[in-house]
This record gives C-alpha cells, sequence and structure tokens, in this order.
C-alpha cells in the first residue's frame, strides 16, 4: 500500500506539517482535514487587527488556497473526524467516509473554555476562537455599545482594547487581582491596568461573577458581590481547552492534552500529535508543559514531520508568545512561572521597558513591553545558555 498520512485539524500545526512533509520529501498521500470551512489559517489576528476590520478573512490564510493543490496536499475543509479506528487504521469522517492511514497526526487545537454561570446561553454571550466566532463578535459589536468581557487573559484585554478603539463602553471582569496573574509578574499586569483604564476601561478586579442576567438577550453581568454590569454583549474569555476527546476515545494516552514524546509521538507509534492539542516533558522546565503559540503549534509540527521522515529529532522549546493591545507590543520568551526574583529594566511609564525573570539566580523568561530586540536577544540568552548580563532596552 502507498503511504497515507492523514492530519486531523487544519490549523496552524496541521498545515505546518503537511508543508514540512511535502518540504522534507514525503511522497505519499497527504490529508489534511479540517471541520472549518476556511483553508488554514492564522488565529491571532482574530483578537486583534481581524476583529478591528484592518484585515479580511483571506489575509489571515497561511498560504493561498492554491499552495495545497501544487503540492499534492489532499486539503479538506467542512469535514469533521469522528472516530480513530487504530486497530484498522482509518479515520471515520462526518461525511461516512473512512480514510485510510499508515501514519496518523493529530493536529485538533483547543476550544474555548466554557463556564458554566447561569445566564451563558443567553444570546449576546459570545466567545472567540474561530472566523466565525469574530464575525458573530463584529455585528454584535456594530449593533451595541456595551461589551462586559469577563476574563483579564490575552484574549479578553486584546478585544477590549479593539472595543476601546471603536468606541464601545467596555468593562473588563477579573475574578483575580490583577490582570495576565497567571502568566507575568506584578510590574507587567500593574502596566497593563494602567493601560486600559487610561483607555477607559472599567476595570474589575478581585471581581466573581454570580450570574449573566437577561431573558430575551443580555442585559448584563451580576457579579458576586450583588452589583450589576450593564452590557448587551458579554464575551468569555477565561482560557481554552484542549481537543482531546477523539483521542482519548481511541485509547490513547490523555492527562490535559494528547501526551506525545520529544518527537510529537503519542502512545501509538503510529500517532503523532502537535500543537495546542498535546502535553509534553520539558526537560528545560522539569516539568510537563502544554503550550498555546504560534511558536509550538509551527515547531512541534515540524519536529513531527522530522520525526516520521526518519530524522532524529529532540523537541524542547523555548516558548515564545506575543500579545498586542492599543499602541503596545508585549513578548514573552521563555516561561516565568517558579521565578524568585524579578529585574526591571527601562521604565513602564514610557511603555518601553523589560521584565527579566530569575530562578536561583538564573535568566528563565523575559517580558517585553515596546522593547523588540530586547526580546529577540532575550531568545538567543536564554535558549543558549539560560545566562548573560541584563542590557537596557532596545
Ligand atoms: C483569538 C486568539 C488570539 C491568539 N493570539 C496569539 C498570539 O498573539 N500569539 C501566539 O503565539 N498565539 C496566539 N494564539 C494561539 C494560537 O493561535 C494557537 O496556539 C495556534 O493556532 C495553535 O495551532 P493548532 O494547529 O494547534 O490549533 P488550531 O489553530 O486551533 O487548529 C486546530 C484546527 O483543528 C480543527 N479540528 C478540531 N477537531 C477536529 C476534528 N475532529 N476534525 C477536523 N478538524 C478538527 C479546529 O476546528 C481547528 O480548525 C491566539 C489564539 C486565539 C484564538
Amino acid at each position: 500500500m502507498q503511504e497515507s498520512i492523514v492530519i486531523i485539524g487544519a490549523g496552524q500545526a496541521g498545515a505546518q506539517v503537511a508543508q514540512s512533509l511535502r518540504q522534507g520529501g514525503f511522497a505519499g498521500a497527504i490529508h489534511l482535514l479540517g471541520d472549518e470551512p476556511h483553508p488554514p489559517y492564522q488565529r491571532p489576528p482574530l483578537s486583534k487587527k481581524f476583529l478591528s476590520g484592518e484585515t479580511d478573512a483571506e489575509g489571515l490564510w497561511l498560504r493561498p488556497a492554491a499552495f495545497y493543490e501544487t503540492q499534492d496536499i489532499g486539503l479538506r475543509t467542512g469535514v469533521q473526524a469522528t472516530a480513530i479506528d487504530r486497530t484498522g487504521k482509518t479515520v471515520v469522517l462526518s461525511s461516512g467516509e473512512e480514510l485510510a492511514y499508515s501514519k496518523l497526526i493529530i493536529a485538533t487545537g483547543t476550544r474555548a473554555r466554557a463556564v458554566p454561570l447561569p445566564g451563558s446561553n443567553l444570546p449576546g454571550v459570545l466567545s472567540l476562537r474561530s472566523i466565525a466566532d469574530v464575525d458573530h463578535i463584529r455585528k454584535a459589536l456594530s449593533a451595541h455599545s456595551r461589551l462586559a468581557v469577563i476574563g483579564a487573559g490575552y484574549i479578553g484585554l486584546e478585544v477590549a482594547a479593539v472595543a476601546r478603539a471603536m468606541g464601545k463602553a467596555v468593562t473588563v471582569i477579573e475574578a483575580q487581582d490583577r490582570v495576565l496573574k497567571r502568566v507575568v509578574s506584578p510590574v507587567i499586569s500593574a502596566f497593563y491596568e494602567g493601560l486600559h483604564r487610561e483607555q477607559g476601561v472599567d476595570l474589575r478586579l478581585n471581581a466573581g461573577v454570580a450570574r449573566i442576567e437577561g431573558e430575551a438577550a443580555v442585559t448584563g453581568v451580576r457579579l458576586a458581590d450583588g452589583s450589576l454590569v450593564e452590557a448587551d454583549l458579554v464575551l468569555i474569555a477565561v482560557g481554552a481547552m484542549p481537543n482531546t476527546e477523539l483521542a482519548a476515545a481511541a485509547g490513547l494516552d490523555v492527562e490535559g492534552g494528547i501526551l506525545v514524546d520529544a518527537s510529537g509521538r503519542t502512545s501509538d507509534p503510529d500517532v503523532y500529535a502537535c500543537g495546542d492539542c498535546t502535553r509534553f516533558r520539558s526537560a528545560r522546565y522539569g516539568r510537563d508543559v502544554r503550550l498555546e503559540s504560534v511558536q509550538n503549534a509551527i515547531d512541534q509540527a515540524k519536529a513531527v514531520a522530522q520525526a516520521i521522515l526518519g530524522q532524529p529529532v529532540d523537541y524542547d522549546p523555548l516558548p515564545w508568545f506575543w500579545s498586542d493591545q492599543y499602541h503596545v507590543k508585549l513578548q514573552i520568551a521563555g516561561l516565568s512561572e517558579g521565578y524568585d526574583q524579578t529585574i526591571t529594566v527601562g521604565e513602564p511609564a514610557e511603555a518601553k521597558f523589560y521584565v527579566a525573570y530569575l530562578k536561583d539566580g538564573r535568566l528563565i523568561a523575559v517580558d517585553s513591553v515596546n522593547a523588540p530586540r530586547s526580546h529577540m536577544m532575550a531568545r538567543r540568552t536564554i535558549g543558549e545558555a539560560w545566562r548573560e548580563d541584563l542590557l537596557p532596552p532596545a
């Protein structure tokens, strides 16, 4: 039988692994299956330039549609993989067809985490993960003027920034005592709190949500202290959940993500996984990690392609990430969790600085605000040696 690779999920990682397999000389069939109606596209602009209308849907595509044809990649959109039969080595599709594979790659990404709040099914309660979600949000924003965002993580804050630029009244509700608490230091949180407040966002910290109010549609968010945030739209932005159900149902090892080794291989040697849906052991961090970033989707996909092509691979990346809010670009190099010291270099008041995170005297991460050269230097430095003198922001 001719070798045939089936890739479930036509997102950032799925598209990359297909491309890297072809570039690496794989000559067999490649089937790239996506349940969305679009060719593979990049998600970061969804909460930034696509939401603001500066980019259209085609501007998000990772490659022109013709690319998949010229590369002989069998891209099929609007089709869902509904089951994996590991014994027969087939994938069942929503169309009823079955596709045989010699190697299977799961790149199913994540979905927005739902919250079981009373009222969360009301019209006007939204989440953001896809082009379809943004189409929905944009339409709703054009008809309404008051937005409440539940969750002050990256996506919630990015949407708040775009909505403020559109002149909407925006309230951000966060259960923690500071924004972005899970990922950055208090210095960075304080900077972003100041920025959003300066831009007119009503930021509520330490604020639990009791329920979403409304009958035919949303009218507001009732906080745990009894107060009401009036709103015509509510965006729930409290993180993402890996899409692991298909893998779990097929009997693959899953624990907070599809478990893979340093070559992206799952507990079945003929099944690989890459991107947001995976969890892997990082020797660099001495623990399992699940990363939600373009960096990881691309680099882990390349690692999987290499492994399938028979090349040695040991994937243990230095993670990096970015976020755009108003005129400010935050770039993160490394994971800061577990730090015991921070050093701030530059001036937060001038919106150009960086925070270095150290653990046992070793540099483990750097968050750069409008300081792209510091970010690039940090990636090099942490990536190479985990040590370096700190330089002023550039
Ligand atoms: C609003 C937003 C902003 C972001 N901003 C940034 C940023 O600034 N920087 C950054 O580094 N990262 C950012 N990210 C994260 C980044 O986009 C993801 O890490 C990246 O898209 C992960 O790629 P992936 O291929 O693993 O998953 P995805 O891109 O989510 O692709 C998975 C695809 O698989 C499909 N799928 C799932 N199940 C099935 C099935 N059974 N059958 C067929 N298809 C299926 C899904 O519908 C989806 O199309 C952002 C994400 C979002 C949502």
